[in-house]
């Protein structure tokens, strides 16, 4: 194709996890999606802005959302974005800080739309993997790169890296450290004390997983005002409709029903890893709304297929490092003992 630039044209892009048509035919557990709907009030409040005012813009910086992540967090509201999904600000961090041909990092295995968004800038990638006791293998003293994502908790394989290293990684990375905190809210830690320490540290969040929210994609960013300024300039102007920012408001102050929800999940978290491994699974501890199982005498492949075959939509990736294993969301208790019973058939 003539009319488009070399890296688009030859780049193979984001392959999301597969969406069916027919959501209800199946047992939806390969999108890290919540079981749970949304807090009431985010339907209510959704309701009251349907009607005469969608005739009118949005506001622009989607002030009432950001005051009340704000105050959430303990922050300056200078210091919070809000963003259509993370994915629009983990792509506005490249865009402000990666000029064609710089680099970022990122982990192997983690988001590998750290990736694909680069690729769109012209921007080197490189990769670094896991060591034993979920260190980075041969991380330098001193990374030159302009951004470094770090996952925490990991996707997909749900451990946390504990704090201190964190910190230490803040240090080593000349550009910014990007703690991508996507499922955060299922772990029992997170950085935004690193991002009130540390000059690099930007923190990204999401209201698609804790929030039950993917569908209205509402994500969030907290960092220093310069960088918040930064971002500010560069992302789409009304990047929030009325609606999305009606629904994070209302989010955001329903804590005592997130609470709820999260709980729960945790607790079936823990319950259903428990029962994989007494079906001979190995599971990693997960701090997130999934877990990562494998199995020596099982191939991932062949029990993903089962699973499909019964209606029970789970993630196997093809990657190396990963097609051993499974990567299940946590769904509602009914859903993951049927889940339990279909992986006892399959054996
Ligand atoms: N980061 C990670 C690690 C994720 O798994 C996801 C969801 N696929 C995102 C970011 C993007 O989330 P959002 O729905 O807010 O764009």
């Amino acid at each position: 194709m003539p009319f488009l630039r070399r890296n688009i044209a030859g780049m193979a892009g984001y392959v999301p996890g597969f969406q069916p048509r027919d959501g209800k035919a199946y047992i939806k557990l390969n999108t890290n999606e919540n079981p749970f709907p949304p807090s009431p009030r985010v339907i209510e409040a959704i309701l009251a802005e349907v009607g005469g005012n969608l005739r009118k813009y949005p506001d622009a910086a989607s002030r009432a959302a950001c005051e009340e992540a704000a105050r959430l967090y303990r922050f300056d509201p200078e210091w919070v974005i809000m963003a259509n999904g993370s994915d629009e600000v983990l792509n506005n961090l490249i865009r402000a800080c990666a000029a064609e041909g710089d680099e970022i990092g990122y982990v192997h295995p983690s988001y590998s739309y750290y990736g694909t968004l680069a690729e769109v800038q012209g921007v080197k990638v490189k990769t670094f993997r896991l060591g034993k006791g979920w260190t980075l293998q041969d991380f330098p003293e001193r990374y030159e790169g302009k951004l470094f994502f770090l996952t925490n908790p990991n996707a997909p394989l749900g451990f946390c890296f504990p704090q201190p290293f964190i910190e230490e990684l803040a240090g080593r990375v000349k550009g910014l450290l990007v703690v991508d905190e996507a499922y955060v809210d299922f772990a029992e830690e997170n950085s935004l004390e690193l991002v009130r320490r540390c000059d690099n540290v930007v923190v990204t969040r999401t209201l698609s997983k804790s929030y039950s929210l993917a569908g209205m994609r509402l994500g969030l960013a907290i960092a220093r005002p310069d960088i918040i300024a930064a971002l500010n300039k560069i992302r789409d102007h009304y990047n929030l409709d009325r609606l999305a920012q009606a629904a994070a408001l209302a989010a955001l102050r329903d804590q005592d029903y997130f609470r709820d929800c999260v709980g729960k999940i945790r607790e079936i978290r823990e319950w259903f890893s428990t029962e994989l491994r007494v079906l001979g699974w190995e599971v990693i501890p997960s701090s997130g709304n999934f877990v990562f199982a494998t199995s020596p005498d099982r191939n991932g492949k062949r029990v993903y297929e089962g699973l499909f075959e019964r209606r029970i939509l789970v993630r196997h990736f093809t990657d190396p490092v990963l097609s051993h294993g499974l990567r299940i969301s946590i769904g509602t208790r009914e859903e993951m003992e049927k889940t339990l019973a279909a992986l006892q058939e399959i054996g």
